[in-house]
This record gives structure tokens, sequence and C-alpha cells, in this order.
């Protein structure tokens, strides 16, 4: 049945219109009092989709603290995202273009001067005890925020390829210009790519972690938390932490994982 009148204003849409089943006529106000009309009920669906959830993960957090005996005002709940792990081999283009980025890079190792280096956006206290805990948190969550460094490459930057050079003595050094040989730091960040790795995420994320060695890594691997990890952390840092955490992993609004962090 086609639309016969603008459903904001309530004039007869022109027929050329009622054919496309749009609903609002070609005023301007109309159009973007439909968009906006559009753009609340998405916004509402999506708010009452995070209620349920919230309702059904407050039963399943309260059934967990029953069954371990555990006391809701003793408890740090932490919750974190969760990905899934499908792997795959990564396809033939983007290891080839991350090589020609590899060797951009360092071509232009002159300029890091002029990067900015990529930093967390939390500022978090950082302290080893917590640290060694945080392997757990992550690992619960399967390595949501290295998907990030698909878009990003692996995060890697001038400064990155300066301080593994520093760092790896077995770089070779290419000529008597004490420069070093591109081809063997491209070659051993390509060695460290894993056959399968998860699709569409960072080049070295697996199913069971990072692929590539720590002190190849870009600092902000090694720096960043999520918002909820990072506040937990400070938390702990700070002596604010209750007795006891749990973690909760929530994808899509479905609760995937509850667990008590040792
Ligand atoms: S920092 Fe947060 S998002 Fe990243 S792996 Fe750890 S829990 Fe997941
Ligand atoms: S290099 Fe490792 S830690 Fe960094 S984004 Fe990739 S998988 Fe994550
Ligand atoms: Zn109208």
């Amino acid at each position: 049945m086609p639309i016969q009148n603008c459903s904001i204003c309530g004039t007869t849409l022109p027929q050329a219109l009622t054919l496309t089943q749009q609903s609002y006529c070609q005023k301007i106000e109309c159009k973007l009092s439909w968009q906006r009309n559009q753009h609340n009920k998405i916004h509402q669906h999506r708010s009452q989709q995070k209620a349920l959830y919230e309702s059904a993960r407050d039963k399943r957090v309260q059934h967990f603290l029953v069954a371990n005996n555990l006391e809701a005002s003793d408890i740090n709940l932490v919750e974190l995202p969760y990905v899934d792990t499908q792997s795959s081999a990564p396809p033939e283009e983007r290891l080839s273009d991350f090589r020609e980025f590899l060797h951009k890079l360092l071509q232009t190792l002159d300029e890091v001067e002029d990067e900015t280096l990529i930093r967390s956006p939390n500022k978090t206290l950082e302290h080893s005890a917590t640290a060694l805990k945080t392997l757990e948190f992550c690992a619960s969550c399967q390595g949501k925020c290295c998907h990030k460094g698909r878009q990003y490459h692996s995060f890697l930057q001038r400064h990155t390829l300066l301080k593994a050079i520093q760092e790896n003595p077995h770089f070779s050094i290419a000529n008597e210009l004490n420069e070093p040989n591109p081809e063997s730091i491209v070659e051993t960040y390509l060695s460290h790519i894993p056959e399968e790795s998860i699709t569409d995420s960072c080049l070295y994320h697996t199913a069971s972690g990072c692929a590539l060695p720590g002190n190849l890594r870009a600092n902000i691997c090694s720096e960043f938390y999520c918002n909820n990890l990072s506040d937990f952390i400070n938390k702990s840092v700070s002596g604010e932490a209750k007795k006891h955490t749990i973690s909760v992993n929530e994808q899509n609004n479905t609760l995937i994982n509850i667990q008590i962090i040792q």
C-alpha cells in the first residue's frame, strides 16, 4: 500500500514519492523531523535492550554471589567486553599492505620528531601486582581492544621501531653509517605474524594472546586498559578496592561469562 500523506505535516505526497515508500514530503523541516524521529526510535530501542540486559545481568550476578558465598558489599564488579576468537589466515593483501607500511615507516625514521605518539586516553595508575592481575581480565575478554590494531597497523610507529632497534641487538647494522638494515627489521616483524590470527583484528591477535614479543610491541599495547579495567586498577592502586573481584563479560547485550578474579 503506497504511503499517501507526509507522516509529519500531513500534506498529500506527490505520486513519485508515494511509489518510493518515503513517508515525508520534500520540505526540509519534515525531512529533519522524520530523521529525528528515526534516531529517537533507535535510541529508545537500544535503551530498552540495555535495560533488559542489565536486569538479566543483575539476576545472574546475584545468583553467582549466593552460589559462591559472597556478599555484594565485598565485591568489585568489573564489566568488560567480549570478542569471539574466530581465526583465519590473513589475506595476502593485508600482509603486503603491512609490509609496505613497515617499509614506509623505516624510510622516514628521521621524521620521528613530527610524530605524535599514540597514548592511552585513560590515566591508569600502573602497578606491577595489578598489572599481573589484568591478564585474567583481558583473557576473559579475549582482546577487544586489539581489534583496533587492524586499522592502526598494530599501532606501530616510528617511535616503536626506534625503540625496537635500540633494544634488539640482532637487528643487523647494514652499513658504515650505522643505519639499521630495513629488511632485517621488516622481516622480523613479518616473521611473528601467526599463520592464523583473529579475523578482522590485529595481525598479531591470536586466540591465545598477542603473538608479537613485548619488546617489539607499540607502547600503547602495554599502556592501554579499557575504561572499566582502568578504573578498577586505579582503585586497587589507591587502596579503594573491595575484598573480592568478579568480572562480567558482555557482548551485544548478552552476558557471556562471569568469574571470580583471583
Ligand atoms: S583492556 Fe579491556 S578491552 Fe582490552 S583486552 Fe583487556 S579487558 Fe579487553
Ligand atoms: S600487537 Fe598485540 S597487543 Fe598490540 S594490538 Fe596487536 S595483538 Fe594487541
Ligand atoms: Zn511534510
